[in-house]
């Protein structure tokens, strides 16, 4: 039995955890942060690649409760309500599961619990610092003075990792995405009846004139909404109060001809914008008895739709890396996991830069992209039917434990 030091109590260092604890370690995870983040964040979505990659863990029943479905996208120019294409939010699992979008709290408050439900203790207000690494195995040290003792350490300390760099001082730094992101949910019956004009389940997404939004509805009539708008070095929105961040949305939407101004105005809470970015290749991955899961290793911009998801299959193919093995193995196991995962992991982010695209083209150059973004979208909708199943069809096998095979 190995004992795993995980840093970060994310979704990936919960999902690690969980995965560890199932391959027969014992993991103690480690937050900086003095409390849990209930109620913290944003929504996001978890694909079916992601359900699958739960299921693994045993999960897919709980997850499956959580948020609602929203198994279906769909285009429009904001400019004069143009129907650009349908997408599917990568299918539907045999089972009937489809994507869903929930809270960023709810699927942490669920890892939080099954992780309390195996007796996997979660320790809060504890900052590594440094790693000092021998034969012998790990020793993690905390802003607070304190050191732990273990055989290995995952690093699932997000977009801003320590562990990153120790394991690699020269990783690069996050690549900024210029789009802002922000978002909010509107209670139930608040918005004028008859205005909604799309049907639970569907994520209407529109490029609008100065700013790309999408917003949809959840089965009790609450309005769920995110906004990319264009990041400008000429201001900064993050530092907007409340009310302010409302007027400076509303005015980016006003001159589309959608709903979108009646779904800001309604919104008692709008997230402050904050700045994308993703990592186009960390090179590195894992030293030794240290390695890397979830936003760390491979943060996408929040346009593939993939973080949580791809948080997951990590944990679970480290989890299944790591099956029975010893001390003396594990920096082997740690270099087949980095080998399975990092080229898929590449290959998400870059398409979710790829989705960006359109969306930060589309401010800067509103009049051309009308033109160009119905061709633009009749082709990807052609090429999505056979394309996207490498990324919504993936499956570990967990009995295909150190064969490499996924
Ligand atoms: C509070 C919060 C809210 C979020 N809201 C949204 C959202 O609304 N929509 C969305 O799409 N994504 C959101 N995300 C990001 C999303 O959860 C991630 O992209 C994805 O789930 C993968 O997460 P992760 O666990 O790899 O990283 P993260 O979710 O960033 O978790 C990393 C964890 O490590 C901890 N940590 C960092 N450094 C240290 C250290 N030195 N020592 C100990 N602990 C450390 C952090 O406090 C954090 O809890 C949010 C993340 C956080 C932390």
């Amino acid at each position: 039995m190995l004992n795993c030091i995980v840093i970060g109590a994310g979704i990936a260092g919960l999902s690690s955890g969980i995965a560890l604890h199932k391959a027969g370690h014992r993991p103690v995870i480690f937050e900086a942060y003095g409390a849990p983040s209930d109620g913290i964040g944003g929504f996001l979505t978890v694909a079916v690649n992601g359900f699958d990659a739960l299921d693994t863990l045993g999960l897919k029943g709980a997850a499956a409760h959580l948020g609602f479905s929203t198994p279906l996208m769909s285009m429009y120019l904001g400019s004069n309500g143009k129907h650009l294409t349908d997408f599917d939010y990568g299918g539907t699992l045999p089972d009937g599961t489809t994507a869903r979008t929930m809270t960023r709290s709810e699927l942490y408050g669920m890892l939080r619990e099954e992780a309390s439900r195996r007796g996997i203790r979660i320790v809060y207000n504890k900052r590594l610092t440094t790693v000092e690494e021998s034969h012998r195995g790990v020793r993690a040290d905390f802003h607070d003075g304190t050191t732990e003792h273990g055989d290995m350490v995952v690093g699932a300390d997000g977009l801003h990792s320590r562990v990153r760099k120790l394991i690699d001082p020269t990783s690069p730094a996050p690549r900024i995405i210029p789009l802002l992101n922000t978002g909010g949910i509107v209670p139930a019956g608040v918005l004028t009846p008859g205005l909604m004009d799309v049907e639970s389940g569907r994520m209407k997404m529109l490029f609008g004139k100065r700013c790309f939004y999408c917003y949809m509805q959840d089965p009790e009539g609450r309005t769920w909404w995110f906004a990319n708008p264009l990041q400008r070095s000429s201001e900064d929105p993050s530092t907007l109060d409340s009310t302010a961040r409302k007027a400076w949305l509303t005015k980016l939407v006003a001159g589309d001809r959608t709903i979108m101004a009646a779904i800001v105005t309604a919104t008692n809470d709008i997230i402050r914008p904050y700045t994308t970015s993703d990592f186009p290749s960390i090179p590195r991955w894992q030293r030794g008895r240290l390695v890397l899961v979830g936003d760390a290793a491979h943060a996408a911009s929040p346009s593939s739709g993939q973080g949580a998801s791809m948080a997951i299959e990590d944990a679970v193919t480290l989890g299944r890396s790591l099956q029975g093995l010893q001390p003396d193995s594990i920096s082997g196991a740690l270099a087949r996991y980095e080998n399975e995962r990092k080229t898929r992991a590449e290959a998400v982010v870059e398409w979710g830069r790829r989705n960006a695209a359109p969306k930060i083209r589309g401010q800067f150059k509103r009049v051309f992209e009308d033109l160009v973004l119905p061709v633009v979208f009749r082709g990807i909708a052609r090429k999505s039917e056979d394309n996207f199943e490498w990324v919504y069809g993936h499956h570990i096998e967990w009995d295909a434990a150190n064969s490499g095979v996924s």
